[in-house]
């Protein structure tokens, strides 16, 4: 007797294109692998792993929706925005992608140079990604050349938030965000409230147009869960969830190892539909 397997959907991962180590068709064929039902490759500021991936994803019977991961600035507060369905061809998003990728290369500049005067120089041409390069990049970079022994000594001795080599960078505001993504007849999420500082940070994001909220999240217990489940309730919004999968350079967290089931799914997956 063949058993039914219940519909799984990871919405959150990084590939090829920010700062994930597997391209997005491998990121595919692994999801194949753990009979994954849905997708989503959220891309730091990106969103060029799209369209390509969609005919792969047809063949493979996963139902991928477009997504990626915007950096925002709140109150000098960085704030996670994920982006599902929007119209991948939409100038908004295009543009919104291409001011963060000028945004990256002054700061990536800044913060090489501030190595450079702790006696770490890195290339620029050390630094590899298919669009947005960011701080993981030059940790491996740094770890290629000796100079820390993991990416976490890199990120707590160096590029955290507040360590020495690190640069905030031009901020780019949360409504300019939403509104990019909403020009594209997207929905726009809070990524992993788990991180943010308080509930109260949250709340008053909330009073700016979010569709949803990033309500399961790997490595979180299920009372965390519970939370921002009751959260998306009481403010009717609409719920995603995912994994945040970087492969192999953020050890420890497995494609699949959180995910939305389908009631949440479909009403992304509708979205998607009436938008193409
Ligand atoms: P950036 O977009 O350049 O600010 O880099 C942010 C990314 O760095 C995050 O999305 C994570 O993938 C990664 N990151 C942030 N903090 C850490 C940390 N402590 N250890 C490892 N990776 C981290
Ligand atoms: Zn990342
Ligand atoms: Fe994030
Ligand atoms: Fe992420």
């Amino acid at each position: 007797m063949s058993q039914e397997i219940a519909f799984r959907a990871d919405l959150h991962c990084h590939s090829t294109y920010s700062d994930g180590t597997l391209s997005p068709r491998e990121i595919l064929e692994l999801a194949k692998n753990l009979q994954l039902s849905g997708l989503s490759i959220t891309d730091h500021d990106s969103a060029a792993a799209y369209p390509n991936v969609f005919t792969e994803a047809e063949k493979l019977e996963i139902k991928m929706i477009p997504g990626v991961e915007f950096s925002a600035m709140h109150k000098g507060t960085s704030v996670h925005i994920l982006g599902y369905s929007f119209q991948i061809a939409h100038p908004s998003i295009s543009s919104l992608s291409e001011k963060h990728k000028q945004r990256r290369k002054e700061r990536n500049a800044l913060m090489l140079n501030k190595l450079k005067q702790m006696g770490m120089p890195i290339l620029e041409s050390e630094l590899h990604s298919l669009h947005s390069i960011g701080r993981p990049h030059i940790a491996q970079a740094m770890l290629n050349r000796g100079y820390v022994t993991s990416i976490s000594e890199a990120f707590n001795k160096y590029l955290g938030d507040n360590k020495p080599c690190y640069i905030k960078g031009t901020p780019i505001e949360v409504q300019e965000t939403l509104d990019a993504i909403h020009q594209a007849n997207g929905l726009a999420f809070i990524a992993h409230p788990h991180l943010a500082k308080d509930i109260s940070f949250v709340r008053e994001l909330l009073k700016m147009p979010f569709d949803g909220l990033e309500c399961y999240y790997a490595r979180f217990p299920k009372t965390d869960h519970q939370r921002w489940l009751k959260l998306a309730k009481e403010k009717s919004l609409l719920i995603c969830g995912g994994s945040d999968f970087h492969g192999d350079i953020k050890p420890g967290i497995a494609l699949g190892s959180s995910w939305i089931d389908q009631e949440a799914f479909q009403h992304l997956w509708t979205h998607y539909q009436n938008n193409r």
